[in-house]
C-alpha cells in the first residue's frame, strides 16, 4: 500500500502546474490520459527498441493510462515495475509464436451472444458490454479484441435491444456490467442503463466490473455517481487491483464512499508472471484489500487471449500461492484460485487438496502446516456414542 502525501503529482515535470481541484477531478483524469508515443516520451524515458514495440503494438492493442495510475509507478525506468508492466507493450505482445497461441475470444463472448453486447453464457447471467472504451489499457486485458473497434459507448437503440432481451428471459437474474469500463460512462448514460435494469423485476443483482477505483479512484468522490449507487441499490462493484502499489490512502477514502451508499465491493485478481506471481506479493495484496475493506474474491489463472500468454505462470502457481496463504491470513483473505475454461465452458476452482483419505466414516486431514489428522467425521449408529441416559432421552 502507498500512502501519497500532499500535492505529490506536481514532483512529476509534465503534472507540476496541475491544480489540487484537477488533480482530483475525475473528468481530469480521464481527459488528460497518456494515450501516444508523444505523450508517453512526456514522462518516459524510452530506448529505440521500446519505442518500435510500443508503434507496431498500437496497431493491435491501444496505450492509455491516466495520470493517477502513471503516479503510483515508484521509479519511472524501472523496468520490472509492476504497474509499469500492466500498461506497457512488451516484444513478447508482437511475438509471432506468442501470437500464434490463444484465441481473440478464447470464451466464445461474441458465438455466445443473442443480441449485440450482451453474452448469455451461464443460464442465470449475462454479461452486458455497455461500452469499449477504457481510461487504462491493460496488457493483459482478456477482451483485447474489443478495443480493435473504435473507442466508444454503446447506442442507446443497441442497451434498448439488450434490455428487452433481458426482460424477455426470466432466468436471468444477474447482470455483469462490464466492457471496456462502465465507470468511465458519464453518469446520465450509466443512469439509463442503471434505471432499465432496475425495471427489470426478475433482476436481483447489478454487478458492475470496473478499474476504476484502481486507475482513477476521484470517479468514487463524484457525488451524483455515489447517488446513484444509493439509489440503484442492487449495485456490487467487482474491481480489479493485481498488485499492492495499486493500493493507497487515496483508495480507502474512495472504498469509504462506495461502502456509504451500501454498496459491497469485492476484488478480482489476474496472476500475471513477473508481476505478482509470488507469495508475498499475493500476501500483500490480500492484507492491503482487507486493510481498505474490499473483500478478495477471486484470483485468476491468466486467460488464454491471443498476445497475453506471454504472462500466464504455471498453474499449480496459484494452488502453491493459496497453500502458502492458508494458515497465515485469515480465511476472509483468500481469494477462489479459478481457471475459465476455453469456448465457454465455466469456472473451475482449484485448491490445494487437503482431505488425503476419506472412508468407513474416518477423514484422514493435512492441516496447512502439513501435520497429518484423522477424524472421526461420521457415527454409523447413533447408538454407538450416546450414554445409557442419552439414549433415554433420544427415544
Ligand atoms: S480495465 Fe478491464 S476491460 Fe479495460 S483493458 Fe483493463 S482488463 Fe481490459
Amino acid at each position: 500500500m502507498q500512502y501519497l502525501s500532499g500535492e505529490y503529482w506536481k514532483t512529476f515535470d509534465i503534472w507540476k502546474n496541475v491544480e489540487k481541484s484537477e488533480w482530483e477531478n475525475w473528468k481530469w483524469q480521464l481527459a488528460n490520459r497518456l494515450t501516444d508515443l508523444e505523450d508517453v516520451l512526456k514522462v518516459f524515458n524510452l530506448n529505440k527498441e521500446e519505442i518500435e514495440t510500443f508503434r507496431r503494438t498500437s496497431s493491435i492493442f491501444h496505450f492509455g493510462s491516466t495520470p493517477y495510475y502513471i503516479s503510483l509507478i515508484k521509479d519511472l525506468n524501472d523496468r520490472n515495475n509492476s504497474i509499469r508492466k500492466q500498461i506497457f507493450p512488451l516484444y513478447e505482445e508482437i511475438d509471432e509464436r506468442i501470437q500464434s497461441y490463444g484465441k481473440l475470444d478464447p470464451f466464445l463472448e461474441d458465438e455466445m451472444s443473442p443480441v449485440e453486447g450482451l453474452t448469455h453464457r451461464y443460464p442465470d447471467r449475462v454479461l452486458f458490454r455497455a461500452t469499449n472504451f477504457c481510461s487504462v489499457y491493460c496488457r493483459h486485458c482478456m477482451r483485447k479484441r474489443m478495443f480493435l473497434e473504435d473507442e466508444r459507448a454503446r447506442t442507446k437503440q443497441e442497451y434498448d435491444r439488450m434490455f428487452e432481451y433481458i426482460r424477455e428471459n426470466k432466468e436471468i437474474r444477474e447482470v455483469l456490467l462490464s466492457g471496456g469500463d462502465p465507470l468511465t460512462l458519464p453518469n446520465k448514460k450509466l443512469e439509463y442503463i442503471l434505471k432499465n435494469l432496475y425495471k427489470i423485476d426478475h433482476i436481483d443483482i447489478i454487478r458492475i466490473g470496473s478499474r476504476e477505483l484502481v486507475v482513477n479512484p476521484y470517479r468514487f468522490f463524484d457525488e451524483e455517481l455515489l447517488n446513484l449507487f444509493d439509489r440503484y441499490d442492487k449495485v456490487w462493484l467487482v474491481t480489479h487491483f493485481n498488485h499492492p502499489d495499486e493500493i493507497t490512502n487515496i483508495t480507502r477514502k474512495a472504498v469509504k464512499n462506495i461502502l456509504s451508499t451500501g454498496t459491497p465491493v469485492l476484488n478480482q485478481t489476474v496472476l500475471l508472471k513477473g508481476i505478482n506471481d509470488d507469495e508475498k506479493t499475493i500476501e500483500n495484496l490480500m492484507r492491503d484489500l482487507l486493510r481498505v475493506k474490499i473483500k478478495p474474491y477471486y484470483l485468476f489463472f491468466c486467460d488464454p487471449t491471443k498476445g497475453v500468454v506471454h504472462f500466464r505462470t504455471p498453474l499449480d502457481r496459484g494452488i502453491e500461492i493459496l497453500e502458502y496463504l492458508r494458515g497465515r491470513l485469515s480465511g476472509l483473505g483468500i481469494p477462489i484460485y479459478a481457471v475459465d475454461l476455453e469456448n465457454g465452458l465455466g469456472k473451475v476452482p482449484l485448491s490445494p487438496n487437503y482431505l488425503l483419505d476419506y472412508s468407513d466414516g474416518i477423514a484422514t486431514f493435512r492441516n496447512y502446516e502439513g501435520k497429518i489428522v484423522r477424524m472421526q467425521v461420521e457415527f454409523s449408529n447413533l447408538d454407538d456414542i450416546l450414554t445409557e441416559e442419552g439414549k433415554r432421552r433420544v427415544l
